[in-house]
Protein backbone atom coordinates (compact mmCIF):
# COMPACT_ATOMS: atom_id res chain seq x y z
CA UNK A 1 0.00 0.00 0.00
CA UNK A 2 1.45 3.62 -0.62
CA UNK A 3 0.27 6.40 1.16
CA UNK A 4 1.92 9.62 1.79
CA UNK A 5 0.70 11.73 5.10
CA UNK A 6 0.11 14.92 3.83
CA UNK A 7 1.25 16.81 6.67
CA UNK A 8 4.21 14.16 7.18
CA UNK A 9 4.97 14.99 3.81
CA UNK A 10 4.80 19.25 4.15
CA UNK A 11 6.90 18.52 7.18
CA UNK A 12 9.29 15.99 5.13
CA UNK A 13 9.87 18.84 2.36
CA UNK A 14 9.80 21.46 4.84
CA UNK A 15 13.03 19.54 6.30
CA UNK A 16 14.77 18.62 2.77
CA UNK A 17 14.75 22.23 2.27
CA UNK A 18 15.27 23.85 5.49
CA UNK A 19 16.78 21.59 8.01
CA UNK A 20 15.30 20.88 11.32
CA UNK A 21 13.81 23.76 12.70
CA UNK A 22 12.59 24.09 16.66
CA UNK A 23 9.10 24.52 16.59
CA UNK A 24 5.45 23.47 17.86
CA UNK A 25 2.94 22.48 15.39
CA UNK A 26 -0.95 22.57 16.65
CA UNK A 27 -4.66 22.36 15.33
CA UNK A 28 -6.87 24.43 17.26
CA UNK A 29 -11.11 24.48 17.67
CA UNK A 30 -10.81 28.15 18.03
CA UNK A 31 -10.01 29.40 14.89
CA UNK A 32 -13.51 28.61 13.41
CA UNK A 33 -13.38 32.01 10.75
CA UNK A 34 -11.69 33.98 9.20
CA UNK A 35 -12.32 36.89 12.11
CA UNK A 36 -8.74 35.19 13.77
CA UNK A 37 -6.35 37.87 12.51
CA UNK A 38 -8.04 37.56 9.16
CA UNK A 39 -6.15 33.87 8.97
CA UNK A 40 -6.81 29.99 9.44
CA UNK A 41 -3.36 29.95 10.94
CA UNK A 42 -0.91 31.83 12.45
CA UNK A 43 3.11 32.02 12.99
CA UNK A 44 3.23 32.79 16.64
CA UNK A 45 6.93 33.82 17.70
CA UNK A 46 6.13 35.53 21.21
CA UNK A 47 7.25 31.81 22.67
CA UNK A 48 10.61 30.49 23.52
CA UNK A 49 9.57 28.29 20.47
CA UNK A 50 7.47 29.69 17.80
CA UNK A 51 4.38 27.90 17.29
CA UNK A 52 2.29 27.11 14.44
CA UNK A 53 -1.83 27.34 15.23
CA UNK A 54 -4.34 26.11 12.39
CA UNK A 55 -7.87 26.12 12.61
CA UNK A 56 -9.41 22.36 13.18
CA UNK A 57 -11.98 23.22 11.54
CA UNK A 58 -10.54 22.85 7.91
CA UNK A 59 -10.17 20.33 5.22
CA UNK A 60 -7.30 17.86 4.78
CA UNK A 61 -6.29 19.78 1.81
CA UNK A 62 -6.83 23.36 3.26
CA UNK A 63 -4.81 23.05 6.36
CA UNK A 64 -1.96 21.24 4.50
CA UNK A 65 -1.77 24.58 2.43
CA UNK A 66 -2.03 26.65 5.91
CA UNK A 67 0.56 24.34 7.11
CA UNK A 68 2.98 25.22 4.23
CA UNK A 69 2.07 28.62 4.35
CA UNK A 70 2.79 29.16 8.01
CA UNK A 71 6.57 27.39 7.72
CA UNK A 72 7.20 29.65 5.02
CA UNK A 73 7.03 32.75 7.36
CA UNK A 74 8.57 29.97 10.02
CA UNK A 75 11.69 30.34 7.53
CA UNK A 76 11.59 33.65 6.95
CA UNK A 77 11.11 34.77 10.93
CA UNK A 78 9.37 37.08 13.10
CA UNK A 79 11.20 40.60 11.37
CA UNK A 80 9.22 39.53 8.33
CA UNK A 81 5.75 38.38 7.96
CA UNK A 82 4.51 39.81 4.99
CA UNK A 83 3.79 38.03 1.41
CA UNK A 84 6.90 39.43 0.34
CA UNK A 85 8.36 37.83 -3.25
CA UNK A 86 10.98 35.85 -0.62
CA UNK A 87 7.73 34.76 1.15
CA UNK A 88 6.49 33.41 -1.68
CA UNK A 89 9.68 31.82 -2.92
CA UNK A 90 9.48 29.67 0.28
CA UNK A 91 6.51 28.61 0.07
CA UNK A 92 6.82 27.40 -3.47
CA UNK A 93 10.26 26.10 -3.21
CA UNK A 94 7.97 23.16 0.06
CA UNK A 95 5.38 23.22 -2.76
CA UNK A 96 7.86 21.59 -5.34
CA UNK A 97 9.89 19.00 -2.79
CA UNK A 98 6.46 17.76 -1.89
CA UNK A 99 6.07 17.53 -5.83
CA UNK A 100 9.33 15.92 -5.71
CA UNK A 101 8.83 13.81 -3.24
CA UNK A 102 5.51 12.67 -4.41
CA UNK A 103 7.27 11.44 -7.55
CA UNK A 104 9.54 9.56 -5.99
CA UNK A 105 6.56 7.24 -4.23
CA UNK A 106 4.87 7.26 -7.57
CA UNK A 107 7.42 5.52 -9.20
CA UNK A 108 8.61 2.98 -6.57
ZN1 LIG B 1 0.75 34.64 5.97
Amino acid sequence: MKYIDPYGGILKAFRNRYGEKDVVIYFSDKIRRRWFRGCWGYCDFSQDIPQIVISAWLSTHHAVEILAHELAHLVLGKDNMNHSGEWRRVFEEIHKEVIRLQQEVDSE
